[in-house]
């Protein structure tokens, strides 16, 4: 597919970009806490978002630039009323195609998603306990959601569930999560607690990867609990117990930065592109598309900007910042 001879999707440290994370919406059906300000975000204009057509072409550029996998998130991807139309569209693509939701209506979509060769479904799922979830999620859809995530699995997608852990409101959660991959195949991966403009975030409400293992191998027989191979460009640190039918992982963002390896672009519902999660500057690419312009070269220059770690927050110390990390908008905007 790389039929274009400049290799603009490379970056100045020879990262090379693979895959796209595609915001499909700012809306949400759930407010998780951490993700979703209290007072609310400021909308794009209707407008100003990104039209299935619109998607479709910028995919395909990137496709055509060496993209392979392209994953679709939001807010969240489902609530869009035209998201089968852009999924069956996206699968026309040779691209693996995935998927990241809260689940709320995942049931509708199981035709959907077979017919576009769905496999990967990332779900969000920050506790097990209903009173909890709807507490974070500030919706009552725990067991909405639970009873989907049981459809994905009998349905035969590979699902992978992401926990954001927080001190003292689901830290006491993590083995009840990893007794879960018992008797399921599937992966639940912790995620730390990261900053974004609005989450109110510090260091002390965030669960480490090094605190995670303090408490996994305070319950589990050190033996049993095996580290497995992480996948290339694997965002996430794994293991299983030994006899377990699922595994674990740990996403740690904050703690261990795993940027070295990093081959994501991000293209956000208003269709902006973001060379990094925590990258404060955007490139907008949907309005030079409009006026008929070129939008390869913005792309490349978007990708060439990517510092080397963590949106220039090399340190702890500066992500710790909020004069740094509040100039970057919410996770419900951005697309986790
Ligand atoms: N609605 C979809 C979902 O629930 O997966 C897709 C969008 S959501 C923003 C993507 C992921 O980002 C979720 O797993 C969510 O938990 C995670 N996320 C949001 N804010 C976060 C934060 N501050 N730190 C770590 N992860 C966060």
């Amino acid at each position: 597919m790389m039929e274009n001879k400049q290799n603009i999707l490379q970056d100045t440290f020879g990262r090379q970009h693979t895959y796209l994370r595609i915001s499909l919406t700012e809306l949400c059906n759930l407010r998780c806490t951490y993700c979703m300000p209290a007072e609310g975000i400021q909308l794009s204009p209707r407008s100003h978002i990104m039209t299935y057509e619109e998607i479709f072409s910028i995919a395909k550029t990137f496709v055509k630039h060496g993209v392979t996998k392209i994953r679709l998130t939001g807010g969240e991807p489902l609530v869009r009323k035209d998201a089968d139309i852009i999924l069956k569209k996206l699968a026309a693509l040779p691209v693996e195609l995935a998927i990241s939701t809260n689940a709320v209506t995942v049931d509708r979509f199981i035709e959907t998603f077979k017919s576009c060769g769905i496999q990967n479904i990332n779900v969000s799922l920050d506790s097990l306990n209903a009173k909890k979830f709807n507490r974070i999620t500030r919706r009552n859809n725990f067991k909405k959601v639970f009873d989907n995530i049981h459809l994905l699995i009998d349905k035969g997608f590979n699902v992978k569930l992401n926990v954001v852990l927080m001190k003292g409101f689901n830290d006491n959660e993590i083995i009840d999560f990893i007794k879960l991959t018992k008797a399921l195949p599937i992966s639940v991966r912790f995620i730390e607690f990261m900053p974004f403009e609005g989450n109110k975030w510090n260091k002390e409400k965030m669960v480490s990867y090094a605190e995670i293992m303090d408490i996994v191998n305070a319950t589990f027989e050190k033996n049993k609990v095996l580290r497995i191979e992480d996948a290339p460009n694997d965002t996430s640190k794994n293991y299983k117990i030994e006899g377990y039918k699922g595994s674990f992982a740990i996403i740690s963002s904050v703690t261990n930065p795993f940027c070295d390896t990093c081959n994501r672009i991000r293209l956000t519902a208003n269709g902006h592109i973001k060379n990094c999660l925590f990258s404060a500057t955007e490139a907008d690419l949907l309005t030079p598309l409009r006026e008929g312009k070129d939008i390869e070269p913005i792309i490349q220059k978007t990708v060439q900007a990517k510092f080397k770690i963590r949106g220039g927050m090399d340190t702890l110390e500066k992500l710790q910042n909020p004069d740094l990390h509040s100039q970057n908008r919410s996770m419900i905007i951005i697309g986790g």
